[in-house]
């Protein structure tokens, strides 16, 4: 396979499931376009219709043949304003009244659903609402009830997300919904899910033992970066995450948005350096709720997510509710190939670890042997036979520029690659074998047989090697077309 006919991107593409695309038919198109991962959000709807949605999309990605990923997302400690009367607009200068009591919301009082906030929030704290654009300035208080003016206004209705960014707020991890989320998540067994509102590392250990006490120690968690805290954290939280997730809406209301850019940078360069997913998410391509294309600003704004190291990019509203969901897909796949395009050379050093292990050397060692593939103008590819994944996903990390076959006998490591830079996972039985020499023809062959490989092609080979036991690694590179004689 010659690089420029690749179909797929090296960079993938989440997308999330809401009421536009929950039938299998938009499913089986989002996933034709191009989605890599599936997103369903438990901030919405009920267990059983989120229970629906995730046996559609493993019924229909099964019927495809096709490996998609699920990722889950929790919803937090999310603020939410309560019932309305019915949508409103609420105007600079006006005043209105906030509690913590339930009462049908109006122009002069609603309801914010955390207990205390009357007594938490001083004079002169902000409260912001439906993604920062109303913001309310406290003026006066007592017990029940909080007097703010309108520093900004815009309509206001049910269930608007709320953002309280002097951190006030008292927060613990997981809430009582996401306890009983988790339950049901640990059942389901998606490979991913996304915890929001993370503070500090002990945050994910917390959901990773509720996810251990409901039997399930495999779901890989992405730790949603969306506070300050968070921010200041973050090393730490990279430490102990299998992922992390640019949460730029809400992260944009408790910072200020300038400071957005900068964050989504350092993010996606820490998580590279670990060697770990990053999904940059949230307003991508905002205006395709509603219109049939993106505009400029979107479109930088994916192709330099991409330029940032993104693993992935993530689509909310807009396959959720948008007009046409697989629009979207097709458009964000056009921007994703032209940034690959410009993807810039990466200095592997950089990426190493203070403590390298050996997989990642071999991580290293491939990007440098892939070099040598540009200079022989060789045609080929790297081909990873792994169990967990982590070998396909060291080689991602110094991002090389050829694709990367994941090869592996385990279905659910498969799934989980998807949400790799540049790995393409192909699940086989037929790599199982201990015999390492078996093993290096079977992922050959099958790279051949999928239509990535032909007899032209030279390929990088990694696999552990139970020659120089489990922790062995072994790389090498071969002619496809002289190997496959030889047998
Ligand atoms: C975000 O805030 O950017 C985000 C992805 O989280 P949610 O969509 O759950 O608010």
């Amino acid at each position: 396979m010659k690089e420029d006919d690749r179909t797929f991107t090296r960079t993938k593409i989440v997308c999330t499931i809401g009421p536009n695309s929950t039938s299998e038919e938009m499913m089986g198109s989002l996933i034709d376009a191009g989605m890599d991962v599936a997103r369903v959000n438990f901030s919405h709807g009920d267990t059983e219709s989120n229970r629906e949605i995730f046996n559609r999309l493993r019924k229909v990605a099964r019927d495809k043949g096709r490996q998609l990923a699920i990722l889950c997302d929790i919803q937090g400690p999310k603020i939410r304003t309560g019932k309305m009367k019915g949508p409103f607009r609420l105007y600079q200068g006006d005043v209105i009244k906030v509690t913590s009591r339930e009462v049908i919301g109006t122009a002069e009082m609603i309801t914010i659903d955390h207990p205390g906030i009357e007594r938490e929030l001083d004079i002169d704290d902000e409260i912001f609402i439906n993604d920062g654009i109303i913001r309310l300035k406290v003026t006066d208080r007592n017990d029940s009830e909080l007097t703010c003016s309108v520093r900004s206004g815009g309509i206001i209705s049910d269930r608007k997300g709320c953002n309280i960014p002097s951190s006030k707020i008292s927060v613990d991890l997981p809430t009582e919904k996401d306890r009983e989320d988790l339950e049901v998540i640990a059942g389901l067994d998606p490979e991913y899910i996304a915890a929001s509102f993370i503070g500090t590392p002990e945050d994910v250990c917390k959901i990773r033992s509720t996810l251990e006490g409901s039997g399930n120690d495999s779901i890989k968690i992405i730790s949603k970066i969306e506070r300050p805290t968070a921010l200041s954290n973050l090393s730490g939280i990279i430490d102990v995450s299998d992922g992390i997730m640019v949460a730029r809406g809400d992260l944009g209301v408790e910072i200020p948005a300038y400071e957005v850019p900068a964050a989504q940078k350092e993010m996606c360069r820490l998580s590279n350096r670990a060697g770990i997913p990053v999904v940059v998410a949230t307003q991508m391509l905002d205006s395709m709720i509603e219109h049939s294309r993106p505009t400029r600003a979107e479109a930088s704004d994916v192709f330099n997510a991409v330029l940032d190291g993104a693993d992935a990019v993530m689509l909310s509203n807009e396959t959720a509710v948008g007009k046409d969901p697989v629009l979207v897909v097709e458009t964000m796949k056009d921007i994703l190939k032209k940034a690959e395009e410009l993807f810039p050379f990466r200095d592997p050093d950089h990426y190493d670890s203070d403590e390298k292990c050996m997989i990642e050397t071999i991580g290293h060692a491939t990007y440098t042997l892939i070099g040598e593939f540009e200079d022989r103008d060789y045609s080929g590819l790297i081909v990873a036979v792994t169990d967990s994944g982590r070998s396909a996903r060291m080689i991602s990390k110094y991002r090389p520029n050829r694709t990367i076959l994941g090869i592996t006998p385990n279905e659910r490591s498969a799934r989980e690659m998807n949400m790799v830079w540049g790995v393409v996972p192909i699940f086989s039985k037929k790599v199982s074998t201990d015999d390492l020499e078996d093993r290096v023809i079977g992922a050959i062959r099958l790279g051949v047989s999928e239509g990535y490989l032909t007899g032209d092609d030279h390929v990088v080979v990694v696999s552990s090697s139970v020659i120089v036991g489990d922790s062995g690694m072994f790389a090498g590179v071969y002619e496809v077309s002289s190997l496959l004689q030889e047998k």
